[in-house]
């Protein structure tokens, strides 16, 4: 994806981008010295440790380890792709994005007729609500539901007519619209070719992306009618798996969400933010997909999973957590609430009031629990061999958890339900390796991390302008040693664009191993004075090229012996032989 914009365009991008700005009409920002810092959007930490410098264009978190340039920032705080990140900085910036002969980027033009046509059916919906002759319905299904017209308007319930082409005729006859809105799931088209409304005598519930696009849409009937419930089919700019109905209003209702209520349906969102609970979302007729915990957990600390009581409840929940395992970092947190039989959110928060309701997330059961409960339902935990059994139940499922603290708890709970002891334990569960501390702090020995590759590089992303201290060819590009092959490259895009930030030097490897290794490097302590560095720099480069020196000799005294040398070897050695200063005693 990355050779479809012009490298020079993102080069440039990001020379007029501040990425100060672009963070901060996001986050909380503090100046402290040179830098500034907020609590990381990334992960959960109450004194923060992400920070932006404005004159690397780049930023890091000294916590969960998240770094990027502004491209970076926007692909993972708003959950962009690179090419739409691109198009937010450009339009921000004012600039038009080049396309490259050939390729295959462009602003998909289908897929802005798509919003648009989108939000042209919203706007119907919409209308429908105020205006039709049969709206009234809808009205007093929404107020015997207890719902305000605020809250309505909040989540801009609509309302489909009865009949089968209010819309048809609202879009009008043009065809391209027309196989748009069927592409879209507006409208259907029947196997005589006929098109006809998809939603018809319903409540509308748009469903937004992220940054509040209208992308679907969600209908209810009134009464019994079946189905209840009826969403948009699958469509280029609809990712069911992919969505949260009511996230996007959830962020708009509040700048700190701490924590967030996943539900079922459209109707227990909207009862809920009417009882005052603006921060629910409902997964859309699907399991809870990795995709949107990710989104959850990138959102909030905390999510609290609501279903049913019943046996289908829990085995919904259970899948909930099998998905959340692998992500569940420390900080974050996920709890279950179990609705009593009969009940949805909905209907429970009406019953029993908000006070009460409030009570019920805060009592919520921690997944720890929900966890152990479930398996020891399996087993026999009072003989051994069930208690053998519970540790092979647990053992896949605690495999999922990355390294944290929670793992270790998880673990000493399968140590006190099972009885073994925690150390053998963790080498059954996690195999030997786990069962040595892992943090033991390694012996350096002198030198080490000294590479004159790695010193030069380091140096590099801290002042790219040190560049210029050497010229094409550096003279040290066949040097034999780890790292040389990225060093000349950094170089030669350096030699290129010597204004480069360190944001705008990652993004040349993004997708690239290297990219990590570089963004580690960028990010640990300099060992040199800020006056210091050209001279360090020099230092570098000078030793790598007595390496080289040396490395060449050494190749060629052991051709000679080999094969003997070619005319044009034996100069070069005789060359390499000469010292070039004389050492001095
Ligand atoms: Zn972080």
């Amino acid at each position: 994806m990355t050779g479809r914009i012009p490298q020079t365009f993102i080069d440039d991008l990001l020379n007029r981008v501040d990425i100060v700005q672009v963070i901060e009409s996001r986050l909380d920002l503090k100046k402290t010295g040179r830098e500034y810092q907020a609590c990381c959007p990334f992960h959960n930490e109450k004194t923060p440790s992400f920070t932006i410098s404005p004159v690397k264009q780049f930023y890091h978190c000294f916590g969960c380890g998240a770094h990027g340039s502004a491209i970076g920032f926007l692909m993972d705080y708003e959950n962009l792709e690179f090419p739409e990140a691109i198009e937010e900085l450009a339009h921000s910036a004012g600039l038009e994005i080049p396309r490259e002969a050939g390729s295959d980027f462009r602003p998909d033009p289908r897929k802005e007729d798509h919003y648009s046509l989108l939000q042209r059916a919203d706007q119907f919906y919409r209308a429908q609500l105020r205006e039709h002759a049969q709206a009234a319905k809808a009205v007093d299904y929404l107020k015997q539901r207890g719902l305000s017209g605020e809250i309505a308007a909040t989540f801009s319930v609509g309302y489909a007519p009865p009949g089968w082409d209010s819309l048809l005729r609202h879009l009008g006859s043009d065809t391209e619209t027309r196989n748009a809105a069927v592409e879209l799931g507006l409208l259907v088209r029947k196997d005589d070719g006929r098109l006809y409304d998809r939603f018809r005598d319903r409540v509308i519930f748009p469903i937004r992306d992220r940054r509040g696009r209208t992308i679907g849409f969600g209908g209810r009937v009134f009464g019994d009618e079946k189905p209840k419930y009826m969403n948009s089919p699958e469509s280029p700019v609809f990712h069911k798996g992919q969505e949260l109905y009511g996230l996007y209003e959830a962020r708009k209702a509040s700048q700190k969400l701490e924590r967030l209520l996943v539900v079922e349906g459209y109707m227990d969102v909207l009862a809920l933010a009417q009882f005052g609970f603006s921060n629910a979302v409902a997964t859309l007729g699907t399991a809870t997909t990795p995709e949107q915990l990710e989104r959850l957990y990138r959102t909030v600390p905390e999510v609290v999973f609501c279903f049913d009581g019943d046996n289908a409840g829990r085995r919904a929940a259970w899948r909930a957590l099998e998905n959340a395992l692998p992500i569940l970092r420390d900080g974050r947190e996920a709890r279950f609430l179990f609705l009593p039989e009969g009940e949805d959110p909905d209907s429970l928060v009406r019953d029993i009031g908000r006070e009460a309701f409030q009570k019920k997330t805060v009592d919520s059961v921690p997944l720890s629990r929900f966890f152990y409960a479930s398996l020891s339902q399996q087993v026999d935990t009072n003989s051994v061999d069930g208690r053998a059994r519970l540790v092979e139940l647990a053992r896949p499922l605690l495999q999922k958890l990355p390294d944290s603290v929670f793992r270790d708890l998880m673990l000493e709970q399968l140590s006190q339900d099972s009885g073994l002891n925690l150390k053998q334990l963790r080498s059954r569960v996690f195999g030997n390796a786990a069962a040595v501390p892992q943090h033991t702090p390694r012996q350096r020995t002198p030198g080490e991390n000294r590479s004159p590759v790695r010193v030069a590089i380091r140096l590099l992303l801290e002042q790219p302008e040190l560049s210029g201290q050497i010229q094409s060819p550096c003279g040290f590009e066949d040097l034999e040693l780890a790292g040389t092959g990225l060093l000349v490259e950094l170089l030669e895009i350096l030699w290129q664009h010597p204004h480069l930030s360190l944001g705008g030097i990652l993004e040349h490897w993004r997708g690239r191993p290297e990219e990590k290794h570089l963004a580690r490097l960028a990010t640990q302590p300099l060992e040199v004075p800020a006056d210091g560095l050209a001279e360090e720099f020099l230092g570098a480069t000078q030793r790598l090229l007595e390496q080289r020196t040396l490395q060449r000799t050494e190749h060629l005294l052991s051709r000679e012996r080999d094969r003997g040398l070619t005319e044009t070897e034996k100069t070069e050695l005789k060359q390499l032989l000469v010292p070039h200063q004389p050492i001095s005693g």
